[in-house]
């Protein structure tokens, strides 16, 4: 199960999340919506991987898969060297440390009836740190709020009592308490005001030069994963459709639904007229997914052996992949 550790904190391997449909009293057979269908990529140490796709292409699920929130259907996560993914929940208990999550909305993800200090000592808790030592628990409570930036005297308050943005700091304050070596970052400032949102992400940064963190961020808005990125992945239906260094994202972008979304960002007047791609119809349902290529009922660049041939992800430049037949 062991493989040898070197720079690559996780690895993913043909992931899938399915969950079962209920199709009523007249449907046979068993059906699945195919969240995430075969995804591939790997993160390096100290880098942050951007996912970007649509709402509803599986991003978050794959957030959630990788640290277990939901269960994976098959698959491998090696995290650290350690297939996490094979583990019963008992064996899975010390590599919780290693993996947090910081989520969407701040006000959902703090438990309103607890103080601050009792949601940051929380982890040390359900850990059995600092079990004999409240004072030193305190310590690293406090330890935790100067990382992100935030006045001690905040401990006795609770959530209702803080903006947006002191919220989300708590969020990664608690993400920080196991001194884990990855962080899923799901959505973590689309809920917050535009001012706030780089505030919050230059934290991010600040903190993942300072502790040599790896991230996992998950966004819907392109400029913000561009920002804080080293690679980028581009989600589409439950699958990776291109994975390329941030700069490639928007120099030189490779996949036809890649492009749409790019076109998609509104750009000042004085950069002259941008050519929108208008993606046409509805994403199909990840229950029964097209044949072939999964795009190409939007895709307008579409052959013939896009609609039998699913296209694999390829490499064609160094650290560049797609998924598309016109890359074959
Ligand atoms: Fe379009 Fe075909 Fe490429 Fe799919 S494989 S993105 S349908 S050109």
């Amino acid at each position: 199960m062991e493989k040898p550790v070197n720079d690559i904190v996780l690895r993913v391997e043909h992931l899938k999340k399915y969950y079962p449909v209920s199709g009523g009293f007249l449907s046979r057979g068993n059906k699945f919506v195919k969240a995430v269908d075969d995804v591939s990529f790997q993160i390096r140490r100290g880098e942050t991987f951007g996912l970007v796709g649509e709402s509803g292409c599986g991003k978050s699920t794959l957030g959630k898969a990788l640290i277990r929130l939901h269960e994976p259907t098959s698959g491998e996560v090696w995290l650290n060297g350690v297939n996490i993914a094979a583990l019963s929940n008992r064996d899975f208990a010390p590599y919780r440390r290693q993996i947090q999550i910081v989520f969407q909305d701040p006000s959902a993800s703090l438990n309103p009836r607890h103080t601050i200090e009792a949601i940051l000592a929380e982890p040390f808790i359900v850990h059995g740190l600092y079990k004999n030592d409240r004072a030193q628990m305190k310590k690293e409570v406090e330890r935790l709020m100067e990382l992100v930036g935030l006045d001690s005297y905040m401990l006795n308050k609770y959530p209702h009592e803080l903006s947006g943005g002191q919220k989300q700091r708590v969020g990664i304050a608690r993400t920080l308490a196991l001194k884990p070596d990855l962080i899923v970052q799901d959505e973590p400032v689309s809920a917050l005001d535009v001012s706030i949102q780089a505030q919050i992400i230059n934290l991010m940064v600040d903190l993942q030069k300072e502790l040599g963190l790896s991230y996992l961020f998950i966004s819907h808005n392109l400029n913000v994963v561009y920002q804080i990125s080293d690679n980028v992945g581009v989600m589409y239906l439950g699958r990776m459709m291109e994975i390329t260094p941030y700069q490639g994202l928007y120099k030189n972008p490779a996949h036809p639904y890649t492009k749409a979304l790019l076109s998609a960002i509104p750009q000042p007047e004085c950069q002259g007229e941008s050519h929108r791609i208008i993606l046409e119809g509805d994403i199909p349902s990840p229950v029964n997914p097209p044949a072939g290529c999964r795009f190409h009922t939007r895709c307008r660049e579409c052959m013939e052996c896009c609609r039998r041939k699913e296209p694999q992800l390829k490499e064609i430049a160094p650290g560049h992949f797609v998924a598309c037949h016109l890359y074959d």
